[in-house]
């Protein structure tokens, strides 16, 4: 069995939605910390703004929640990782390519059923739980695309100009009431409903008008500049389909319905920590050895970028009850957990013991540059799990894991069906060291030169350099099986920003 179709099989998670009001804070509420602070203010202890000092929870507050009703599946037991791992051919987990990762991950997550309803403007980037059916056609009438004149075609002459009279003007939003007989004519604007008996419109610079005298030169098409009733969207009709992110053009699409609320799944709720005794937090002193912590903030953005709620738990020690205390809590309030650090060779037998007592989590080496070591699973804490993406603690390793194995994760888990990146093609500027057995995810700077896109990379490449992704616009993909690049090649590329 493909593991598509595995993945079909599996059953869907109904982990309960909590989408009660959001006046209180949820995380004072959940006893994760405190905040006191006056609406609108900045929280220095988490360097964050509180969730009271968020105005969007109040705008996006739902409507109402409900429980998606999902298809009945044919095995309603969730699998386990197990389960999966064992229907995945070739699976290695200390040499696993980036692709099969990908594949136990995307079979193992399920999308949560929690759905609210959001008025309109509220659902802008949340996901679509239910098909949108269009009540009415759009446009309504059929209209003109054009300012001219409204004729009935078979008046117009084949070969010789014809000589119309104008018996009045239609607007947008004004209607012209009257008949059009033969030879006669209706001036008309943009967006005003076709008078009644005629079918073209001819633009008024194509014309020549004397008083009420409205000459039309021939061959001119019948239906030419004018919008049929219904060719945007059709009444009854699938308007957008459940699982995309609802864009700005999407909100639009569906005022121009004249619907005001929507159902969109609920949040995603990740809790996200960072591992290391010599991470320190920003706004406390640097000795001999440490290091700012930096992965909570990539990874916060991240999260938040995605539509994330996420709950920071701060830096936890490399002590074996710290970290279970932390994975508990973490469990207990979110669908996901994000970590970063302590899954490198050195560290993984720490935190392999105290996983097992939590869950079932696999440790992978990832045939990848970077971000070698991760661990994967789903651990439980006071009745409910979360699945674990543990990173590698290096900050770059952090964000192209993140990027390429944790984003569709999430994306899957918020009920979006496209959770892939286009990858484009560029040529590459300079030469590219290159092994075939692993899967490279360069920083590189993309640019348009000659008519072509160009690609260079961002300088050192180590996986600690953050300014290699800060400058950098796009990845540069070395595929599993690519050897060295030459200057001149063409390589994949996966751009970093898109408009949304
Ligand atoms: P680890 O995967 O825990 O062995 O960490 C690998 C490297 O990443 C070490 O040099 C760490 O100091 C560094 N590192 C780990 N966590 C962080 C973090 N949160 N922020 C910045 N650097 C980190
Ligand atoms: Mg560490």
């Amino acid at each position: 069995m493909s593991q598509r179709a595995y993945a079909g099989r599996l059953a869907s998670r109904d982990q309960a939605s909590r989408t009660g009001p959001s006046r209180d804070c949820e995380e004072c509420r959940r006893g994760l910390r405190s905040c006191h602070l006056p609406r609108g203010s900045v929280n220095p202890l988490f360097d964050q703004l509180t969730c009271e000092a968020r105005p969007d929870r109040l705008d996006s507050r739902p409507i109402h929640a409900e429980v998606l009703n999902l298809p009945k599946r044919d095995n309603p037991r969730v699998a386990t990782l197990k389960e999966v791992i064992s229907c995945t051919s070739d699976y290695d987990p200390d040499a696993l390519p980036v692709a099969k990762a990908n594949e136990v991950i995307r079979s193992f997550v399920h999308p949560v059923s929690g759905v609210e309803k959001l008025r309109v403007r509220a659902a802008l980037g949340r996901v679509l739980a239910k098909e949108v059916v269009s009540p009415i056609n759009v446009p309504s009438h059929d209209n003109s695309a054009m300012d001219g004149y409204a004729v009935r075609n078979d008046d117009l002459g084949a070969g010789e100009p014809v000589t119309l009279t104008e018996i009045g003007t239609a607007y947008a939003g004004r209607e012209f009431t009257g008949e059009v007989r033969r030879g006669e004519c209706v001036r008309v604007m943009t967006g005003a409903v076709m008078p009644k008996n005629t079918d073209t419109v001819i633009i008024q610079e194509a014309v020549n008008v004397e008083g009420k005298r409205v000459t039309i030169p021939a061959r001119q098409e019948r239906g030419q500049n004018r919008r049929l009733a219904g060719e945007d969207l059709q009444k009854g009709k699938a308007a957008l389909t459940a699982g995309r992110m609802l864009r700005p053009a999407d909100i639009g699409l569906i005022a121009s319905l004249g619907i005001g609320e929507v159902s969109v799944r609920r949040k995603l709720k990740v809790a996200f920590f960072s591992t290391g005794d010599e991470l320190v937090s920003v706004g406390k002193k640097l000795k001999a050895g440490n290091v700012y912590d930096s992965n909570r903030y990539t990874l916060w953005g991240m999260l938040t970028r995605l539509g994330c709620e996420s709950t920071d738990l701060g830096v936890v020690r490399d002590d074996p009850k710290e970290l279970e205390a932390a994975f508990r809590k973490a469990a207990a309030v979110a669908d996901a957990v994000v970590t970063s650090g302590g899954v490198s060779v050195g560290e993984a037998d720490l935190t392999r013991q105290m996983m097992a007592k939590l869950g079932e989590v696999v440790f992978w080496k990832i045939a990848m540059r970077p971000g070698r070591p991760m661990a994967f699973g789903r651990i439980r804490a006071r009745g409910r799990s979360a699945y674990l993406f543990g990173l590698p603690g290096n900050p770059v390793a952090v964000m192209v894991t993140f990027y390429h194995f944790v984003r569709g994760a999430l994306l899957t888990m918020m009920g979006r069906t496209d959770p892939d990146l286009p990858l484009l093609r560029a040529k590459s500027e300079t030469a590219m060291r290159k092994k075939p057995g692993r899967t490279e995810y360069q920083r590189g700077i993309l640019e348009l030169k000659n008519g072509e896109w160009g690609v260079r990379l961002t300088g050192a490449q180590g996986s600690g350099i953050l300014r290699s992704m800060s400058e950098a616009n796009c990845f540069v993909v070395l595929g599993h099986d690519q050897g060295a690049i030459n200057a001149g090649d063409y390589v994949e590329v996966m751009v970093m920003d898109g408009l949304v």
